[in-house]
């Protein structure tokens, strides 16, 4: 391993104001950050030596100083319907994390989505019996650039498609057009490096995400979601709630012990009254856990009156086995909530053949032999290479 690799900083973990301070240390003019910037987070340079703007000696100089992208892609896999993108990234110290993409083509070429899912955590100290993240324990918080990086990287491959395959149609937006933080770990636990990258991809000057396209996802840390309403940015956010009551909340999600659902309903409608903005909440479908009709109904009573969606997600299987429930018992517990005037939508996972579901990739690498490489169709065979 490269020592030096690791013992350079990495440039995309300062912030704007940092970079014109770190370049004017090294005796350059306000308007080299201005251009090694656009550089990095619009042009999308991988290294400092392509940065042509800068003048051959800076670029060896930051070189020198700086490690130009902290993230190491180690594998890449594509679901059957080529509509999911599946990358783990090795980062400086041997930690692996998750992103996915998934493309969303139904509203036409032009307008079709391109969202990331992006991991905040080296896995997670949560321990939500459901999630493979969760089984494997915490690592440690990502920087604001490990955790912008994995944008970057799919902004960059997402580029190079579209230049070869969409060079005729006109679609001016973004590379990336949605960021979801529901990847590995929680992001409100690592708040402060969350909300910096929230502001750097949001910058017009770099990836210029809206942060209305941007969605924030939580186990339901209470001190966080009453944080995040005051928070400038007007970024969406997911509640993972999974169960109307305590009792079958604690089961599943440790974390309810410490947050129950009371004061975590109480936070949403105070985030609610500050933002005016809808709240999702996530519920994932395990069979004969949560998904009983008076389940259902317990839900729609929580959920009386309070600005929300409720995206019902049937379990991607994990180590943890549960079991799927069958199309018609998932169609009755959305009925009953829609007949109860709460919107619920069906989300089925995409790329269950690339073990899209959070973790689920990261750990069949961790277990499988030195050197072996992962396909899609869940084989892990001795080879080398990508
Ligand atoms: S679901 Fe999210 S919060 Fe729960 S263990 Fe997995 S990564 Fe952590």
């Amino acid at each position: 391993m490269d020592t030096t690799t690791i013992a350079r900083p990495s440039i995309l973990d300062l912030s704007r104001d940092a970079l014109v301070a770190a370049l004017k240390e090294m005796g350059e003019p306000a308007f080299r950050a201005r251009q090694l910037w656009k550089a990095i987070y619009s042009d999308l340079a991988v290294s400092f030596e392509e940065i042509s703007t800068l003048p051959v000696p800076l670029r060896a100089r930051l070189a020198e100083r700086f490690d130009p992208f902290p993230l190491e892609p180690r594998v890449k896999l594509r679901s059957k319907d080529r509509l999911v993108d599946k990358l783990l990234f090795r980062l400086p110290d041997g930690e692996l994390i998750e992103t996915v993409l998934m493309k969303y083509g139904e509203f036409g070429p032009a307008r079709a989505r391109r969202t990331v899912c992006i991991s905040t955590q080296a896995g997670c100290a949560l321990g939500c019996t459901f999630c493979a993240t969760g089984q494997q324990g915490f690592r440690r918080h990502l920087s604001e650039g490990e955790i912008v990086g994995q944008v970057m990287h799919v902004a960059r491959l997402v580029r190079a498609d579209r230049a070869r395959e969409s060079a005729k149609i006109e679609d001016a937006r973004p590379d990336v057009t949605n960021v979801v933080f529901m990847g590995m770990g929680e992001p409100l636990a690592n708040y402060s490096h969350t909300m910096a990258a929230v502001a750097k991809l949001n910058d017009p000057e770099g990836l210029n995400i809206g942060a209305r396209h941007m969605t924030i996802s939580t186990v339901g840390l209470v001190p966080g979601i009453l944080k995040l309403a005051d928070e400038p940015f007007q970024v969406n956010l997911a509640v993972s709630l999974h169960a109307p009551d305590d009792a079958t909340r604690s089961e599943t999600m440790p974390v309810n012990r410490r947050y129950p659902i009371a004061d975590l309903m109480d936070a949403v409608k105070r985030y609610i009254v500050k933002t005016n903005r809808r709240v999702t909440f996530e519920y994932v479908l395990l069979h004969g856990q949560n998904d009983y009709p008076q389940q259902a109904e317990a839900l729609a009573k929580l959920l009386r009156g309070v600005l929300c969606h409720v995206n019902l997600i049937p379990v991607n299987r994990t180590e943890a086995s549960y079991e799927r429930p069958d199309n018609g018992r998932i169609g009755t517990f959305r009925d009953i909530l829609n007949q109860a005037g709460i919107a619920a939508t069906v989300r089925f996972e995409k790329g269950t053949d690339i073990d899209a579901g959070c973790g689920q990739l990261r750990a069949r690498i961790i277990s499988a032999p030195q050197g072996a490489q992962v396909s899609p169709g869940k084989q892990v065979k001795n080879a080398s290479g990508e």
